[in-house]
């Protein structure tokens, strides 16, 4: 396959040649989402933190009594510290409430029946005839979940909602993050004209740039928008210049091919370092990367199916590995999938398609969408995912290909 570089030995080279920005941000719970902690953070305090009830009924003491004579009401908030039972006494409780000292278990409301004259509770006879109740039933132990000291969240995890609750459960305002990643979006070529702007002969609106800037917000990066560079070299060079001085990464369409009016690959080679250019994918072959300063760049090509394709499966995972993921969390999310179509024809190279997604009694299916074009935006709106089609590989009805889910649609 010539001088052209693989899409996996591609995609490994810069998952292994990207490492998390330096530093660390202390940031406030409400902007946690999907950020990443630079470090572990700990348990401070045991969870649970005191012995409480599971369930809305009656704590009891003495698991093989008849009956119980009920004495205190401890409600969720209520300080359960002072109160106590003896064997044969009870507390009405309530799911979240401190057990009394005490208490073996905790009697669902529902098991058992009270009698209101004597504030007596009994329990029905067991079916299976067996007597008493489980030590410890419906009560949950302090620290049974997690103890102070212990790690509550490692560091280099992004963090789910679920891990935003579990901090905020700990009484914790904020997180050591690593730096929210800066990236610079260009669009590179003479015919583009911004929205909102009249249309001259030859011209047309730019997709790309606010594309790329929508994938880069969804992942929580801090996006500049750096407007559309003109097919010269001079102003490309100073506007990449100024960009790498203010940003961790450039993200830039266009202008990346082999026509004299494409500037792109001279400026980064003038201005720092091109790492790699072309590769054996479709579509996408003019993908480029390197370097200004500490500064990362992804030179994406101008047809915006090319552009969405090398995002997602080349640039976003080296953005993913600079804003802290480790690299196997980086990787583009895949799935297997059978393919609900056949192709004929084998195309030489690592190509991928926009697909719909469906599931099915028997796993996951795809079908390509219409208009497959790398020009051709209205066919990847709507795409689910991207599915791989290896070199050289026809397609069967039914065989399996790796699908990578566009995770802003999940
Ligand atoms: P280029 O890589 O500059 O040769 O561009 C390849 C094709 O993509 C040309 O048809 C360009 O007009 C088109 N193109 C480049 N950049 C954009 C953009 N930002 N929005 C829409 N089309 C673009
Ligand atoms: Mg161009």
């Amino acid at each position: 396959m010539s001088d052209l570089l693989d899409y996996h030995d591609a995609l490994n080279t810069l998952l292994e040649t990207h490492a998390p920005v330096a530093g660390t941000e202390t940031v406030g719970l409400e902007q946690l989402d999907r950020r990443v902690l630079a470090q572990d953070v700990l348990v401070q305090y045991d969870v649970p933190a005191f012995d409480n009830s599971a369930m809305d009924g009656y704590a009891v003491c003495g698991n093989d009594c008849d009956s119980w004579q009920v004495v205190h009401r401890i409600a969720a908030g209520d300080a359960g510290a002072g109160q106590r039972l003896e064997t044969g006494q009870a507390a009405r409780i309530f799911t979240g409430a401190p057990v009394p000292g005490g208490a073996t278990a905790v009697l669902m409301q529902e098991k058992v029946s009270l009698d209101v004259a004597s504030n007596r509770i009994s329990l029905p006879p067991a079916s299976d005839g067996a007597a008493g109740v489980r030590q410890g039933l419906n009560i949950r132990y302090q620290a049974e979940e997690l103890q102070r000291g212990a790690t509550l969240l490692p560091g280099f995890q992004r963090l789910a909602p679920a891990a935003i609750g579990l901090l905020s459960a700990q009484g914790y305002t904020h997180a050591p993050c690593v730096p929210q990643l800066r990236v610079a979006v260009f669009s590179s070529g003479n015919e583009l004209v911004e929205p909102g702007q009249e249309l001259q002969e030859g011209q047309i609106y730019d997709s790309n740039r606010q594309m790329l800037a929508a994938l880069l917000r969804a992942q929580g990066f801090a996006v500049h928008n750096g407007g559309i560079l003109p097919d010269k070299l001079a102003a490309t060079r100073a506007a990449l210049r100024q960009a790498a001085g203010n940003n961790h990464a450039i993200v830039c369409s266009g202008g990346v091919s082999v026509g004299e009016e494409d500037h792109l690959k001279a400026a980064l080679e003038q201005e720092g370092e091109l790492i790699q250019w072309r590769l054996f994918i479709k579509p996408g072959k003019p993908f480029t990367w390197g370097r200004i300063g500490d500064c990362r760049v992804f030179m994406l090509p101008g047809n915006p199916v090319s552009s969405l394709v090398t995002f997602q499966q080349l640039a976003l995972p080296a953005l993913m590995r600079m804003a802290g993921l480790p690299a196997e969390q980086a990787r583009p999310w895949q799935l297997r999938a059978r393919a609900d179509f056949s192709r004929g024809k084998a195309e030489p190279r690592r190509e991928f398609v926009r697909v719909a997604l469906q599931g099915s009694p028997d796993g996951y299916r795809v079908q390509p969408l219409q208009r497959q074009g790398s020009a051709m935006l209205s066919g990847a709106a709507f795409a689910h995912a991207l599915a791989e089609i290896p070199p050289g590989v026809q397609v069967e009805p039914g065989q399996e290909l790796a699908v990578y889910p566009l995770a802003e649609r999940f």
